[in-house]
C-alpha cells in the first residue's frame, strides 16, 4: 500500500491518496505529536533511560514546510519551527489515519 498523492490542505490537515483507493487525512497536530523520531519519543542511551524534556508548542511546531520522499518506504516532514528528524513509513501513516472511515472502527 503506497500513497498516490500526498499534500496539506488549508486547514492544516494532510491529505493521502493511497493506491488502494482509500482518501485518507490526518491533521498535522496528530502528525507532529506521534513523531517517530528518537529525539521526539525518547531514546534508551546505554543504561539511562533519556526522557525528552516537555516541549514548549514553537510558533510553526504544527506547520509543514515541505516534505521529501524518504526510499520507497516513507516520507519526511519538515516542519517550520525547524525539526525534521521523524520518518513516517507509509504503514504509520496508515494508521495515523483519521479520515470517517478508519476513525469509526
Ligand atoms: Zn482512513
Ligand atoms: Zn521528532
Amino acid at each position: 500500500m503506497v500513497p498516490r498523492c500526498i499534500k496539506v490542505s488549508t486547514r492544516g490537515i494532510l491529505s493521502i491518496s493511497w493506491n488502494d483507493g482509500h482518501e485518507g487525512e490526518i491533521t498535522l497536530n496528530t502528525l507532529r505529536t506521534k513523531c517517530p523520531c528518537a529525539e521526539c519519543r525518547g531514546e534508551t542511551i546505554l543504561w539511562r533511560k533519556y526522557t525528552p524534556l516537555p516541549q514548549s508548542d514553537m510558533p510553526g511546531k504544527y506547520d509543514v514546510l515541505r516534505m521529501e520522499p524518504v526510499g520507497n518506504y516513507g516520507i519526511q516532514f519538515y516542519w517550520a519551527d525547524g525539526h525534521s528528524a521523524g520518518i513516517y513509513t507509509w504503514n504509520m501513516l496508515r494508521e495515523l489515519c483519521e479520515c470517517p472511515l478508519c476513525k469509526s472502527k
